[in-house]
């Protein structure tokens, strides 16, 4: 055994890894210092939005729309999506304004970033008037390890410091209960409910037991005949039908007026909105349809719901590629519709990548104001970006080839080329005469 110091360039070794350690410190306090600017700079941006819209009556779409537009302009130069800016912009603040003592700590190299995300993280369950408190103790502890092993103390250390009783602060979370729609693949959705823990338990639970009474009862009879059982539902399929079919179906408890009348609430019916290609209500096109632009259905279904509905207007078709390019309406139509979803793709505000199915047909020169509802005229938008063109001082011109071009409030304008499309079609003319043989 020899010692590290006597092998052939031990020292030389050794000095390199000290070497190394003191670049990665320095490296590590530049980046430090270098990512709080950063954090200064971007809750400094939602500051200004937050002063320009001040005036706007505590207008809360003023407000979002002001701060929608400057984290679109930073966006741009930070090569970001809008969004990620506007979320980055809302942490910064937080960081910045509630938490000062644990960003000079990290400024000053006495914790790391990790630390300061698990201080926000847990104080911020806190009220505002005790970060500074929880701060203190927090840094001191931060000093001592590392964030992952500090993360759990102070959720613990915050939650012994909450004047609130566990009742009080289940109250105000409980007026956070929401029902989300989530769009999935292959024609399937998540349907997302947030309760308070006993009701959705509950919900689970006799989700279940109707499925096990379902499954039960299927047993039983193919014990009791010959006939085979058609029946082959899981107990997660089945729990999945008695939800839909009760929330499709059933009239809720809740509306007070039951007792009478079909109540406002329990006459409500399920809605969904189907476009219908003029060649499928004919019959002459058996292609599926949409359901509101979000999934196919098929053309039978799309017939029987399109019933007796007449409604006649007015199309401009190219004569080659038999696509509608013009129409005297404002409603896009369903042709159309298709067309602009291939070419579009997604959302066409720089940077998105919202699908073009969830996103609104816009008229790029508003209909209103004389805009035409033609292919030339019309882009995808998101519904943010949508509400942005609209409400905040972002321009938009459509060119050739259905290449738009955004200004900023600053006057930078930002390119943004219609999406190459996944699927190239190959005119009949180009293709080989005879095919290669094989
Ligand atoms: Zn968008």
């Amino acid at each position: 055994m020899t010692d590290a110091a006597e092998t052939p360039g031990g020292d030389e070794y050794l000095a390199a890894i000290a070497g190394i350690v003191a670049d990665v410190e320095d490296v590590a306090a530049e980046l430090a210092r270098a990512q709080v600017r950063e954090l200064r700079v971007l809750a400094a941006a939602g500051r200004l939005a937050e002063a320009q819209s001040a005036h706007a009556d505590a207008n809360v779409l003023l407000h979002d729309m002001a701060l929608r537009s400057i984290a679109a302009e930073v966006a741009g130069a930070m090569r970001m999506t809008d969004r990620t800016v506007q979320r980055r912009i809302g942490e910064a603040r937080l960081t910045i304004e509630g938490f000062p003592a644990a960003v000079a700590a990290w400024e000053a190299g006495r914790i790391v970033r990790g630390h300061v995300t698990a201080i926000v993280d847990a104080g911020v369950n806190l009220p505002a008037e005790m970060w500074a408190e929880f701060e203190a103790v927090a840094i001191e502890r931060c000093e001592r390890d590392t964030p992952n092993r500090v993360r759990g103390e102070l959720e613990i250390l915050a939650h012994r410091m909450h004047p609130r009783s566990f009742a009080q602060r289940h109250e105000q979370a409980a007026s956070g209960r929401c029902v989300r729609l989530v769009p999935g693949r292959d024609g399937m959705s998540d349907l997302i409910a947030t309760l308070p823990t006993v009701i959705a338990e509950g919900i689970h639970d006799r989700l279940t037991q109707q499925a096990r009474a379902v499954i039960d009862t299927r047993a039983e009879r193919a014990a009791n005949s010959d006939v085979i059982a058609t029946d082959a539902r899981s107990t997660d399929q089945i729990r999945a039908d008695v939800f839909a079919d009760l929330l499709l179906a059933g009239t809720p408890a809740l509306d007070d007026t039951r007792d009478t009348t079909a109540g406002p609430v329990g006459a409500i019916r399920a809605r969904v909105q189907v476009l219908v290609p003029a060649a499928t209500l004919t019959g002459a096109d058996n292609g599926p349809c949409d359901l509101a632009g979000r999934s196919p259905i098929d053309p039978a279904t799309a017939r029987t719901l399109a019933g007796a509905t007449h409604v006649w207007e007015r199309l401009f078709h190219d004569p080659t590629t038999g696509v509608t390019i013009a129409t005297d309406s404002y409603r896009v139509p369903s042709g159309m519709r298709r067309f602009l979803q291939a070419r579009d793709q997604h959302c066409r505000f720089p940077g998105c990548r919202v699908a073009a199915i969830r996103c609104e047909v816009d008229h790029t020169h508003d209909h209103a104001l004389g805009g035409k509802t033609e292919l030339a005229n019309l882009a995808h938008l998101c519904q943010r970006h949508h509400l942005m063109k609209q409400f905040t001082a972002w321009k938009v011109r459509q060119r050739k080839g259905g290449v738009l071009e955004w200004t900023s409030p600053l006057g930078r304008t930002y390119r943004e080329d219609a999406p190459t499309p996944a699927v190239a079609f190959t005119p009949a003319a180009a293709l080989p005469e005879d095919p290669a043989p094989f």
